[in-house]
């Protein structure tokens, strides 16, 4: 079976992708160095553990799997930890791309699926983003990913590695069977902390600032279903295995929810309340971040099923509920 190496296979998005891609027929390798991934979630196929800035384990795997493809989710992800430790950031981020595009190309596999972000945009308060928009980012986390984008042109031209980019920003939900699921420890994330606040796990939801210039005062966000999401990344992957050309899709809905509109959706799913107190705005947050997708449904044919609040959190909550990894 077509192997694909997958990049951050231990992690939330990379262990669904690894779902996906084994009920597609492939074999997901894992590579992930469990910094924040978990073993536990690996159940699709091989893992190897190791780090990308290990360029002879690197070329290890490549190697012993041979794999058709890279799928690259590994990288530090926290917007407001890259601005305490920039260096982290640029050179785990950015130095363990190089490495990867490096070993890809010597190893003759010559395909790569990149897991980017709308932060490389930057802070564009009204705009609906899309692949035009000018990519000017505020953190270091956005300019390691937007420096990633950069190495894969360079990559392309200098050895002809063909690359597909995925840019979104909020992800949400789980896998239906809830065989994997969102699991950061420590959880900074607005739909698995609201759901410890209703399950009493913690006290409360402090909500990051209510005096944003938006309808209800809260930050509103864009939440795409991490299962549509891999859906995309395989699509991607089938891009280019029909021989088309590098190319970049930004994933959104188009339109966004409010901090607040996350906790009345999900008291109404679990038909509790949500515990929350009003606290200050956290640093480096934008008011409003909303990116559309309609590239990626013309040309990559994305239909998103599942990318509606509602079922969003119904996917998480059923992973909440359940023993998760045992951690
Ligand atoms: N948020 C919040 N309280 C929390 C965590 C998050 O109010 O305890 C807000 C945060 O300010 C942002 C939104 O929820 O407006 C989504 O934050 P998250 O950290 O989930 O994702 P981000 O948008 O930072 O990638």
């Amino acid at each position: 079976m077509t192997k694909i190496l997958v990049t951050g296979g231990a992690g939330y998005i990379g262990a669904h992708a690894c779902k996906v891609l084994a009920r597609e027929g492939y074999t997901p390798v894992t590579f992930d160095n469990l910094s924040t991934g978990w073993e536990q979630a690996v159940k699709f196929g091989p893992f190897e553990k190791g780090d990308l800035l290990d360029r002879a384990r690197v070329d290890e795997v490549f190697a012993k799997h041979k794999p058709e493809a890279v799928m690259h989710f590994a990288a530090l992800s926290q917007v407001g930890e890259s601005m305490q430790v920039p260096g982290w950031y640029w050179r785990s981020n950015v130095g363990g791309a190089a490495n990867l595009c490096e070993a890809a190309v010597e190893a003759g596999c010559g395909k790569f699926i990149f897991s980017s972000t709308c932060a490389t945009y930057g802070d564009q308060d009204g705009v609906v983003l899309d692949e035009h928009s000018k990519q000017m980012p505020i953190n270091a986390y956005g300019a390691s990913k937007r420096a990633i984008e950069d190495i894969l042109e360079n990559f392309e031209a200098a050895c002809g590695l063909k690359h597909v980019i995925f840019r979104y920003f909020n992800v949400a939900g789980g896998d239906e069977e809830a065989e994997v699921g969102e699991c950061h420890r420590p959880e900074t994330h607005l739909i698995p902390l609201v759901l410890d606040a209703i399950d009493g796990r913690r006290p409360k939801l402090t909500i990051f600032g209510t005096d944003y210039d938006t309808p209800d005062g809260t930050c509103i966000r864009d939440y795409v279903h991490v299962m549509d999401l891999v859906e995309a990344h395989v699509l991607g992957l089938k891009w280019l295995e029909s021989g088309k050309d590098s190319r970049d899709f930004n994933l959104g809905t188009g339109s966004g929810f409010s901090v607040r509109e996350v906790m009345d959706a999900a008291g109404v799913v679990t038909n509790r309340t949500v515990p929350y107190e009003e606290g200050p705005r956290r640093a480096g947050d934008a008011t409003r971040l909303v990116s559309g997708s309609s590239r990626a449904m013309d040309e990559l044919g994305w239909k998103p099923h599942r990318s509606n609040m509602p079922q969003m959190i119904e996917d998480a909550w059923r992973w909440h509920q359940s023993e998760g990894y045992g951690v």
